[in-house]
């Protein structure tokens, strides 16, 4: 059971961060801001598979535009992700977005940043300090502390800067692409302050070495109670991030939305197609909120065991396949109609609870 980490409560639109709000799911979307129909097409995408809150990037005046016409149409908060010009997120603040995110060693003086404060002040909108390692300040950037305590000072000059002007609207995060120092960084962190923590691995990869990565650095941090808001970074469709982002969440059973799959890898003894029937279940699934455990299992020397235990399980014989429910063996069915029979028990299984 995992104890979280205190931490004050910030709303972002209609979403709690923080405190005892559950543990929230987000991505950023990678079409052009601008492109209104090609950012709500893919929001609509990320809203079907769960994500809790949508940054886009904010990097001129055109996507500043687009920012009522997606906010309007769209269900969860939306975050303007602003850098180095000032301008441009007093403009955001402005369009009526749920949340700023800017990381404020490049956006330039502290009259700059003040204002951005002030006018996120005056509309009720909090800040996201992003303090990521590609973006350090020079001046952190050339100290000889370490890359984690750099970050955690830039990080900490700016919550003080914020506390003076009487802001206490933020959530913080301190990104880099070492798991190693990012799980440093958001330690030291967490004992100095008690905002929200939007934890990740920036620039994690693509989908095998991003997820891989994902998993250890969020997921070491969340085993620690330590963070209130994840995104997975990856070189991939957002919606996988998503998804990779409730997986973690689910294995560390903070929340519970969502098929648990659990399958053999196959070996010698398997006389079905595991793999595809496996693939093709967790293809079937992939919206499926229900929180169900589920076992695609090879053979019999562990499938009836992890078929009993799990909800629904199917436990492969010879081109055939046993199929369970609560633990009870049900029906044996043929291979090629085993998806479809687990899928009715599942349909079956929603109606019972
Ligand atoms: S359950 Fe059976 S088929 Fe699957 S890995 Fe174990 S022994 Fe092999």
């Amino acid at each position: 059971m995992v104890k979280r980490r205190k931490s004050r409560q910030v709303k972002v639109g209609s979403l709690k961060v923080g405190g005892d709000a559950p543990i929230s799911v987000q991505s950023m979307t990678n079409t052009k801001t601008h492109d209104v129909d090609a950012t709500l097409s893919q929001i609509k995408k990320l809203e079907s598979a769960g994500c809790e809150l949508v940054r886009v990037a904010v990097p001129d005046k055109e996507a500043v535009a687009a920012l009522p016409y997606i906010k309007e149409s769209i269900k969860i908060p939306l975050v303007a992700d602003v850098h180095f010009n000032y301008l441009l997120a007093l403009a955001a603040l402005d369009a009526g977005v749920d949340k700023i995110r800017i990381n404020p060693g490049n956006i330039g003086d502290e009259a700059r940043v003040r204002a951005i404060v002030e006018k996120a002040k005056e509309r009720n909108i909090p800040i996201r300090i992003g303090v990521n390692a590609g973006s350090l300040h020079k001046k952190y950037r050339d100290a000889e502390e370490g890359l984690a305590k750099s970050l955690v000072n830039s990080a900490l000059e700016y919550v003080a800067f914020f506390e003076d002007l009487n802001f206490l609207d933020f959530i913080i995060s301190v990104k880099t692409s070492s798991v190693l120092t990012t799980i440093e960084a958001y330690e030291l962190l967490a004992n100095r302050v008690d905002c929200p923590l939007h934890v990740g691995v920036t620039e994690a990869g693509t989908l095998i070495s991003g997820t891989v990565k994902s998993a250890m650095g969020i997921g070491m941090l969340l085993r620690e109670g330590i963070g209130d808001t994840i995104r997975v970074s990856l070189t991939a469709n957002p919606v996988k991030e998503v998804e990779v982002g409730f997986k973690i969440l689910r294995v560390l059973e903070l929340r519970h939305i969502g098929p648990d799959i659990i399958s053999c890898p196959t070996c010698g003894r398997c006389e079905v197609d595991l793999i595809a029937l496996t693939k093709e279940v967790e293809k079937k699934l992939s919206g499926c909120k229900i929180p169900l455990k589920i076992a695609v299992m090879g053979c019999v020397v562990n499938g009836p065991g992890e078929a009993s235990e799990a909800d629904i399980g199917i436990a492969a014989g010879k081109k055939e396949g046993l199929l369970f429910a609560k633990g009870e063996p049900v029906k044996k069915v043929p291979e090629d109609d085993l998806v479809e029979a687990l899928l009715e028990l599942i349909s079956e299984f929603e109606e019972i609870d």
